[in-house]
């Protein structure tokens, strides 16, 4: 039975190679990341507060801390990867005793509702044979009939509200636990942002349920679909645990591990650098030969000036030099530009020169036809320009 989580397709959507790497080829990685260490640690600590409960045992904050320090302790390992390197495992660790202290003091003494489940599976059909499946950290019964469905997150980043209302995640867990319990007039969705200390909630519509499984059926035809599952670089991928093995990432990774010694010698690093160091004395050369053509250019409309001469000849080459100046018009777009149209509209002529086109119009005025009144006022929006070129001739081409 083809079944997905949340966050599978949230694998798709942020990178498609992630998602085969994980989901198709099962990569199955060592290493995981301190600040989903760090967050397993207050959702184990959190998980023990109300399981406790349950049995009308409530810990102290302080035997709170004590058990998330030592399943910090129990469970740290040099798999642990701190990925800012800016801050230190201890820095994690205060921050998820943080987490802990505020949504303690928040919620004390924790009786806003009977908890109904802790860690529960959810597994549900979607439509078309394929199931969803989840995990929801709490379920509360409050006020008798209002199911509320609790989420811990421990991100550094607090979502915008449009997020929240269209977050899919707690959306599922909704469609995963409707109709489990009689008489539930409400399902509320919460999510408690604890480094934020902040609690937010959210709910959804049967309409908005509904759009929900025709976009998530969308989502999932788009990833069978795809036979190519193309890397999509982005400033998670310093956090993906598979950048050993993805095309994008894979030689950085490699390199990375090397002493420096063997890195400098490693075939990638000599080939990029020495590509790298020819592009760049390609790119100087050039800007030297240019600016050395640019003075043999100057030298030779110089020459042929002094000289009275168009064709300046060399051992087996000729240079032909021409230098014309030209009569030119404001353009569409110049401020002038304006005023000359109605000019000509006003002389009756705008018919010989249609839409003005400056090249016509210095064509008509070459021509003469044209009162010498009119003339001489439309070359008062005259420039003149100069053009100059030189032609290399091979003197055997020359007829
Ligand atoms: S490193 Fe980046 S591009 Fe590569 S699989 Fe991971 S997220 Fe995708």
């Amino acid at each position: 039975m083809p079944t997905y989580s949340h966050s599978q397709l949230s694998t798709y959507e942020n990178c498609p190679q992630q998602y085969k790497l994980a989901y198709i080829d099962r990569i199955k990685i060592e290493t995981e990341g301190i600040e989903a260490f760090m967050g397993t640690r207050v959702h184990e600590a959190l998980e023990k507060l109300y399981r406790d409960l349950k049995v009308t045992k409530l810990n102290t904050l302080d035997e709170l801390l004590t058990y998330y320090h030592q399943s910090w302790e129990k469970n740290w390992s040099e798999t642990v990867q701190i990925i800012r390197k800016e801050y230190s495992a201890e820095d994690y660790r205060r921050l998820g005793e943080r987490c802990l202290r505020d949504y303690y003091n928040r919620y004390f003494p924790f009786d806003q509702g009977k908890t109904l489940a802790l860690e529960e599976n959810i597994y549900f059909p979607l439509e078309e044979g394929y199931w969803i499946r989840g995990v929801i950290d709490r379920l509360t019964l409050s006020d008798h009939s209002v199911l509320e469905i609790h989420d811990y997150k421990t991100a550094n980043r607090l979502p915008t509200r449009a997020e929240v209302d269209s977050d899919r995640q707690l959306a599922f867990y909704q469609m995963g636990v409707e109709g489990r319990w009689k008489d539930i007039r409400e399902i509320r969705l919460i999510w408690h942002y604890l480094t934020f200390d902040l609690e937010i909630q959210s709910s959804r519509t049967p309409e908005e349920l509904q759009r929900l499984r025709a976009e998530t059926m969308e989502l999932i035809r788009r990833i069978e679909a795809d036979r190519e599952f193309l890397p999509r670089e982005g400033p998670l991928c310093d956090w993906c645990d598979f950048q050993g093995y993805c095309p994008k990432r894979k030689h950085l990774i490699f390199v990375e591990n090397l002493p420096p010694n063997e890195y400098l010698r490693e075939e990638g690093v000599t080939l990029v650098n020495r590509y790298v160091e020819l592009k760049e004395k390609k790119r100087m050369m050039n800007e030297e030969m240019d600016a050395e053509l640019a003075k043999i250019e100057e030298a030779l409309f110089a020459y042929a000036q002094r000289e009275g001469v168009d064709s300046i000849y060399g051992s087996d080459h000729v240079a032909k030099i021409k230098i014309e100046v030209k009569e030119k018009y404001p353009l569409k777009g110049d401020p002038n530009r304006k005023l000359l149209d109605e000019l000509i509209k006003k002389a009756g002529k705008w018919m010989e020169v249609s839409d003005l086109n400056p090249w016509m119009l210095a064509r008509v005025m070459e021509r003469g036809s044209w009162p010498s009144s009119l003339v001489n006022r439309i070359k008062e929006f005259c420039s003149l320009e100069q053009s100059r070129s030189i032609t290399i001739q091979k003197l055997k081409e020359i007829d």
